[in-house]
């Protein structure tokens, strides 16, 4: 199908954040454009995540309320309260319900000042009514489902989670989008943004054609640059990697160790999801190269081979369980470890939605609910406000 000259919202990129805005702009009654390089959504860093719908920021709370003071430390972890109320509303409505799982989350602790830390949050996280505890191993232990190692001395405790099946989960908000009313292109590779003088209109450039729009929503994550050139210095792209075993009889909640730097979780069919370990690796990782039209940078055979070694010293009872399944994706990070979500700086119509850190499921209904209110001229006072992109301009 050709392109259409004109959309009154050109969205960029099918990834959770751009299927999420289109769905949320159909059904206010809008049409937007969705215009994604590949053959279909979720094959960005979207179908390549561990589902994890968690609540609150990068940060943990204590250390984000140090961070950002009070109240926008509570802006954000309120703003992950009202992504999970949205993500079990929309999936309920849009026939969703089998890509999401209810869940618990548990951050260990093997060192006095993560416990320390942690237990500083969950202090924090009761003091604003946000259900938390600090349990010591045994009763850690009672909660997850499964043994843990005896180096663990405790973890918080966090109920209220989700996980989704992240590639089912976003083709069928795409899906619901299109039923909606929004158009998707595939195969569309945005070259650049150039506004057209006075009226505040875009001209969006691409490989198949112009489409000329009032509102154009940068939703490429670690591809933003590409459009966006002034934000490369911003942007850090990041390679994640994740093994999946074959089922196991336990259950688990989402948990963390080493302030997130080895993670895990457990799919609807049973199988474990362990990922992380990024500190091992020369460099961290950070600043990999994912080649031109590659929707992942290179994928670590050694590194998915330590993390398949870790997992029984981790999860003692996985011992043996065999790994089916490992992949990598890439996250883009800033330098303050907080996304840039809002108006592009000084330019009418031109919005971004990008660079969640390795972190964009606990926002990714709220941002775009919110991001299609502002589009619609509305306050979008949801979205915390250190999360603009003016803040480096
Ligand atoms: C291994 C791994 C594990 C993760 N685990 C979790 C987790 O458990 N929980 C969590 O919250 N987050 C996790 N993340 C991070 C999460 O995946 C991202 O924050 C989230 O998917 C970002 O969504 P997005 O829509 O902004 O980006 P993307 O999904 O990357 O979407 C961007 C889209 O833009 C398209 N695109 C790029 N360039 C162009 C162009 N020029 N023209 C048109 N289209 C283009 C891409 O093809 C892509 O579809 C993980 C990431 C990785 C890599």
């Amino acid at each position: 199908m050709p392109l259409p000259a004109r959309a009154e919202v050109c969205v960029l990129g099918a990834g959770v954040m751009g299927s999420t805005v289109a769905y949320w702009l159909a059904r206010a009654g809008l049409r937007p454009l969705v215009l994604e390089r590949n053959t279909g959504p979720a094959m960005g860093s979207s179908g390549r995540n561990a589902g994890r719908v968690i609540q609150g920021g990068n940060a943990q709370h204590a250390l984000a309320v140090d961070r950002f003071g009070h109240d926008e430390a509570q802006a954000i972890y309120r703003a992950t309260l009202v992504n999970r109320d949205l993500l079990r509303e929309v999936t309920a409505r849009e026939g969703l319900d089998e890509t999401r799982a209810p869940t618990a989350k548990l951050d260990l602790a093997d060192s006095e000042d993560e416990a320390l830390e942690l237990k500083r949050t969950a202090e924090a996280l009761l003091a604003d009514g946000i259900e938390a505890e600090w349990l010591d191993l045994p009763e850690a232990r009672t909660v997850f489902g499964t043994d843990l190692p005896d180096t663990i001395l405790g973890g918080l405790y966090r109920p209220g989670q989700d996980m989704v099946h992240s590639v089912a989960y976003v083709r069928g908000i795409a899906t619901a989008a299109q039923r909606h009313g929004a158009d998707f292109s595939f195969g569309v590779n945005a070259v650049s943004v150039e506004p057209i003088s006075q009226n505040a209109r875009w001209r969006v450039v691409t490989d198949a054609g112009d489409v000329v729009a009032d509102h154009v929503v940068v939703a490429l994550n670690a591809w933003a640059p590409t459009v966006l050139p002034a934000i490369a210095p911003l942007i850090t792209p990041v390679r994640g990697q994740l093994v999946q075993t074959a089922p196991v009889p336990f259950r688990i909640p989402h948990w963390g160790l080493d302030r997130g730097l080895v993670y895990g979780g457990q799919n609807k069919d049973g199988s474990l999801l362990l990922g992380g370990l990024r500190n091992t690796v020369p460099g961290r990782d950070e600043h990999i190269a994912v080649p031109p039209g590659a929707n992942t940078p290179a994928f670590s055979t050694e590194l998915a081979e330590r993390l398949g070694r870790a997992l029984p010293a981790l999860l003692p009872d996985a011992t043996g369980v065999p790994i089916v399944r490992a992949w990598s994706g890439v996250m883009a990070f800033t330098p303050d470890r907080c996304p840039l979500v809002g108006a592009w700086p000084g330019s009418e119509g031109l919005w971004l939605m990008a660079a969640f850190n390795g972190h964009g499921m606990p926002y990714s209904q709220v941002v775009p609910e919110q991001m299609a209110e502002r589009i619609q001229g509305g306050q979008g006072s949801g979205i915390p406000a250190a999360f603009d992109p003016a803040r480096f301009f």
